[in-house]
């Protein structure tokens, strides 16, 4: 059994990430497994290197500890060259040149699943050869994956039974942008089977990219690992964490001096797995299992975290 915990340094991690790399770590601890750490350094306009050097000191914080050589996406470029070399060689993807508001005007679904616009039409999708190549000349294109139609099916170790079509709902979609570099939806893939991870629990806002990584799983011929998607922790109107609810850096909770203990007891309590008491992440191995853990999404109160910061 693996686990990985797959932070994308475009900010500091707060107590949402936390609640992720902690539930991660311990899944896989509890069962004696490895838990690795892949920096998810992809896109260098919005990655900062401060903020990698601030991860490793907060999981250190926090207690949780990695095995292996922590994999930096951004040294990766080979490894997904190769991938989308086996999925041209399939026939698998295909040139796009579209732009953002030349699908946005093609499209006619309103929006596809979370943040990503609406369903691609396919217009590129079998452009012929004398057309690519001068098209090639105007403006680099992107690479798009060709998807098969029908329901993909996942049973969630966390959420059960989830399906999606993706080719009714996302379209085609991007996995080598016109800037070259790999897009989330094959890095995470190309890295999580090149790790041998068994187990990705993450963040639920990503359950709507699984069905698109299965299929890519497919393409491949790559056995996917099993998914575990967690609830996100929300404001106390269900909407998303504000600072003073708990968007909270760790590096700030670090510098304010607030003992990590104390962090990692709210983290449990939030969970289900404690009454909210200052405890050590190592603490919670021993009794830890996924199925009780809380599966309802948490809302976090303002006096928790007051509470937390000890004010
Ligand atoms: N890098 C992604 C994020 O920080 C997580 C990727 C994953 O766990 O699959 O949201």
């Amino acid at each position: 059994m693996r686990g990985r915990f797959a932070p994308s340094p475009t900010g500091r991690l707060h107590l949402g990430n936390a609640r992720s790399a902690l539930l991660g770590w311990l899944h896989a601890r509890a069962q004696g497994g490895e838990f690795l750490l892949r920096v998810e350094d992809l896109d260098s306009a919005r990655c900062r290197k401060e903020h990698v050097e601030e991860l490793f000191a907060d999981l250190d914080y926090l207690g949780l500890d990695f095995d292996g050589e922590v994999l930096f996406q951004s040294r990766r470029a080979e490894a997904y060259q190769a991938a989308l070399a086996v999925l041209e060689g399939a026939g698998r993807s295909y040139p796009c040149f579209c732009t953002r508001s030349e699908i946005a005007r093609a499209a006619t679904a309103p929006h596809g699943p979370a943040d990503d616009g609406p369903r691609y039409p396919g217009s590129c999708a079998s452009l012929p050869k004398e057309v690519v190549a001068s098209r090639e000349r105007e403006r680099p294109p992107a690479l798009r994956f060709r998807v098969e139609p029908g329901v993909v099916e996942l049973e969630d170790l966390f959420h059960g039974r989830h399906a999606q079509d993706v080719h009714a709902e996302v379209g085609d979609f991007v996995v080598r942008r016109n800037d070259g570099v790999a897009s989330y939806q094959l890095a995470v893939v190309v890295d999580d089977a090149a790790s041998g991870v068994t187990h990705v629990l993450r963040a639920d806002d990503l359950l709507s990219s699984t069905a698109r990584q299965l299929q890519l799983y497919r393409a491949l011929g790559i056995l996917p690992p099993s998914f575990a998607h967690v609830p996100l922790l929300l404001g106390q109107h269900g909407g998303r964490l504000a600072k003073r609810e708990g968007a909270v850096a760790l590096s700030e909770l670090r510098r304010l001096g607030v003992p990590s203990e104390r962090v990692i007891g709210l983290l449990a309590r939030w969970s289900g797995l404690g009454d909210g008491r200052p405890i050590r992440a190592r603490e919670l191995i021993a009794s830890f299992s996924l199925e009780a853990v809380r599966r309802e999404p948490v809302m976090v109160r303002e006096s928790e975290l007051r509470e937390l910061l000890g004010s």
